[in-house]
């Protein structure tokens, strides 16, 4: 089945159309600067690239219909008529407790859907633009479908997502942990089985989605029983720009002190702390790892402290799921970086992990990093978010 992907941000929207049967991407692009000036970007294989600025894209509406005419572009193209397409998946950040799975998109799911704006007022009207957009070009036949990163992490327990603060902020407010990345994670659990020839109902994994945004989920019989992502991505391991984990009592003692507003302070927390913030280097872990080798201690106590975090929360995990039987690395830093999970998982012999430093100089591709006899095995695995979209979305229409 042909089935369009789409990710829509605020003035941005990513898209990918996928045959399920082979899995394999027909094409993709990306579509930025939606109500300034509109840039559009159009790659399939064997054909021209498409680079294109100042193409006029004042909603979201105008971005699908370019997406759409350069699918079907004669030269171009990859399918004849939009009728190819046979149902369409969005990635939706956040579905609350409401979404446990994906859904087929009817008036009740957008409603539902508005009613998540408030966890995720940045990303959640986006998603919705996008399927509003789509229906109005595509027409109401063409079956949609949402997929939430919130979605997979539904089956935790309440021991794991409850927050120990007054319990009516929970049932009034919905104040609990989400967890995010939840597509990731569920995609490369799946692969986990394929590749150790298991039932993924009798395996106990740690998943380490290790990118700009970073999170670790504790994956027991295929369902998340905890991930560090919490009410919102700030949470868990030091990232990127995002602090992680810290002591709220920080945020009074600073906000008084040099007299910053909530909304600073948040932005601080978001865009100016993790790897960037302690390194003073970048967010990038290229960058990172070239200032420690020339010497930067800032640098190198950056990556030490970001490498530090993911193991302890293995540590954890395979403590809370009594036992561990593959460690997974996916996302940027965990497809590419093998310094970095070299460092991750070293020193856990202990519990039963064994790196491979020969196996483990690898990047991005589907590989065991750890010694055969290692009785926990360490996967590298690349994340295929749309992909997952899409097998959800097929699934569905
Ligand atoms: P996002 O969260 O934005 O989807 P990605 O999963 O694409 O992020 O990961 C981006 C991160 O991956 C960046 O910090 C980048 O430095 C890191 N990365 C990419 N390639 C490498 C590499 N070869 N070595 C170390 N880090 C890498």
């Amino acid at each position: 089945m042909k089935v369009l992907v789409i990710n829509a941000g605020s003035s941005s929207l990513k898209y990918q159309l996928l045959d399920t049967d082979n899995q394999e991407v027909l094409a993709k692009g990306l579509c930025e600067r939606i109500g300034i000036d509109g840039k559009f970007t159009y790659k399939a294989p064997g054909k021209e690239t498409i680079d294109a600025a100042d193409v006029a894209m004042p909603t979201h509406s105008e971005a699908i219909q370019a997406v759409l005419n350069a699918l079907v572009d004669e030269k171009n193209g990859v399918i004849s008529s939009m009728k190819e397409i046979e149902a369409v998946g969005h990635r939706v950040v956040h579905g609350g407790e409401t979404f446990a799975c994906s859904v087929k998109i009817d008036e009740k799911v957008m409603a539902a859907l508005e009613e998540c704006i408030p966890l995720a007022p940045l990303h959640n009207p986006a998603n919705i633009t996008g399927i509003k957009a789509c229906e109005a070009v595509m027409g109401k036949d063409v079956p949609q479908v949402g997929v939430f990163d919130t979605a997979f992490h539904q089956t935790m327990p309440a021991k794991a997502y409850t927050y120990a603060l007054p319990y009516e902020y929970y049932e009034q407010d919905k104040v609990r942990r989400y967890g995010f990345h939840g597509t990731s994670h569920k995609y490369v659990a799946q692969r986990a089985a394929a590749m150790l020839g298991k039932p993924l109902e009798e395996l106990k994994l740690i998943s380490c989605h290790l990118g700009n945004g970073s999170s670790i989920t504790a994956i027991d019989g295929g369902k998340s029983v905890d991930t560090t992502m919490g009410f919102t991505p700030l949470a868990g391991v030091p990232m990127g720009t995002r602090s992680g984990d810290l002591d709220a009592g920080i945020l009074e003692y600073l906000m008084n002190k040099h007299n910053i507003s909530m909304a600073e302070m948040m932005s601080v927390l978001n865009k100016k702390s993790g790897v960037l913030g302690v390194s003073g280097v970048s967010s990038d872990f290229r960058d990172l790892t070239a200032a420690a080798e020339q010497g930067n201690e800032r640098a190198a106590l950056a990556l030490d402290m970001f490498c530090y975090s993911v193991k302890k929360y293995i540590g954890a995990y395979a403590a809370a799921m009594g036992g561990v039987d593959a460690v997974i690395f996916t996302a940027g830093v965990g497809e590419n970086s093998a310094a970095e999970r070299m460092s991750i998982a070293s020193g856990l012999e202990f519990m039963g992990i064994h790196m491979d430093p020969e196996a483990n100089n690898v990047r991005g591709k589907e590989t065991v990093v750890s010694t055969p006899d290692s009785p926990v095995k360490v996967l590298l695995i690349p994340t295929n978010e749309e992909l997952m979209i899409a097998l959800d979305t097929a699934e569905l229409a």
